[in-house]
C-alpha cells in the first residue's frame, strides 16, 4: 500500500523484496528502486503514473535483484552508482535463472520472469550527485558497506533518507558483497545524523537508532567468523556460524534455506576479509 511520508514523497513497503519510493517534482517523478516480481513492478509503475505523467529517472540503490528487476516497466533512464552499473552490465541469463530458482514454489512468478530484461543504468555516479529539478533538491549519496554500490537518496528539505540496504529492519542483512568494517563505520556516522525519517532498504520506516541491530549483527558475524578463522578452521568449517546466526532476526516460514544461503554468503565474505586482514600464514 502506498503511503505519503512527506509532501509529494511516497513509499510502498509491501512489495516482495525491497522498499520502493517515489519523489514528485514539478517536472516529473524520481522513482527509487523497482519491485522484482513483474506483476508487482507493473503495479508500481501504474501507481507512479497516477501520481505523475512523467518519470524523470529510476534510481537503483544497488544492483541486487530486489531493487532492479522491475526497471523495464518504467519509460525512464536508470541512475545508479558506477559499481551497480558495472555489476548489472555483467549479469548473464543465469542471473534470471537463479532468480527463478528463488521462486520454485511459485511457477506463476517463474513464468513472468521469462520476459524480464535487465535494464542497466544509463547514468552512473561515484561519490555524490546533487539534483535540482522541478523545485526539489535531491541528493544521491554513495554509502557503501552493504555493497560497493550501495547508495541512498537524501531530501535535505524534509530530512528524509532512503538508505538502500545499508539499513534493513527486522531481517537478516545480506553480507555477501559487503565491506563489513566500512558498513559499521557508515552506520556509526548515520547515528550521528539528525534525520527526521529513514526509509530502510527492507522493513518498516524508522529512525537512525534502528540501524543499531544491523551494527550488532555485523559485529557478531565478524566476531564469530574471526573465532573460526583464528582457530584454523577452513571456510567450509566456518559454516557452523550459520546456525549461530539464523535466529538473530525472524524469517518467514519456508524462507529458512534462503536465509541460510544469505548467511553462508556473509560468512564466506567475512572469512575472506579476515584472511586479508590477518594473513593466511599466521594461522
Ligand atoms: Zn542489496
Amino acid at each position: 500500500m502506498i503511503q505519503e511520508i512527506a509532501d509529494g514523497v511516497f513509499v510502498d513497503l509491501d512489495y516482495e523484496g525491497a522498499n520502493v519510493g517515489c519523489i514528485l517534482t514539478d517536472e516529473g517523478a524520481i522513482v527509487i528502486d523497482s519491485p522484482m516480481i513483474p506483476t508487482e513492478a507493473k503495479h508500481w509503475a501504474e501507481t507512479v503514473s497516477k501520481l505523475s505523467s512523467r518519470v524523470l529517472y529510476v534510481f537503483n540503490t544497488d544492483h541486487h535483484r530486489a531493487h532492479i528487476l522491475g526497471n523495464q516497466f518504467f519509460d525512464a533512464p536508470i541512475l545508479a552508482h558506477e559499481v551497480a552499473w558495472k555489476e548489472m552490465s555483467n549479469y548473464k541469463d543465469t542471473f534470471i535463472e537463479r532468480t527463478k530458482n528463488l521462486f520454485k514454489k511459485r511457477p506463476d512468478v517463474q513464468k513472468q520472469l521469462d520476459d524480464i530484461d535487465i535494464i542497466k543504468p544509463e547514468l552512473a555516479f561515484t561519490g555524490r550527485l546533487l539534483m535540482n529539478r522541478g523545485g526539489r533538491e535531491i541528493h544521491f549519496i554513495h554509502m557503501g558497506g552493504h555493497t560497493p554500490a550501495t547508495s541512498g537518496v537524501f531530501l535535505p528539505e524534509e530530512k528524509i533518507l532512503f538508505t538502500g540496504d545499508l539499513v534493513v529492519v527486522n531481517e537478516h542483512p545480506a553480507l555477501g558483497q559487503c565491506d563489513s568494517e566500512e558498513w559499521l563505520t557508515k552506520l556509526r556516522w548515520l547515528r550521528k545524523q539528525k534525520y527526521a525519517m529513514i526509509v530502510p532498504g527492507h522493513g518498516p520506516l524508522c529512525n537512525v537508532e534502528a540501524s543499531e541491530p544491523v551494527s550488532d549483527y555485523i559485529r557478531s558475524m565478524r566476531a564469530k567468523v574471526r573465532k573460526q578463522f583464528k582457530a584454523g578452521r577452513t571456510k567450509a568449517e566456518a559454516a557452523v556460524v550459520i546456525s549461530q546466526m539464523i535466529d538473530y532476526f525472524p524469517y518467514r516460514q519456508g524462507e529458512k534455506s534462503m536465509i541460510e544461503k544469505r548467511i553462508r554468503a556473509g560468512v564466506s565474505r567475512v572469512y575472506d576479509e579476515m584472511k586479508l586482514f590477518y594473513g593466511q600464514e599466521e594461522v
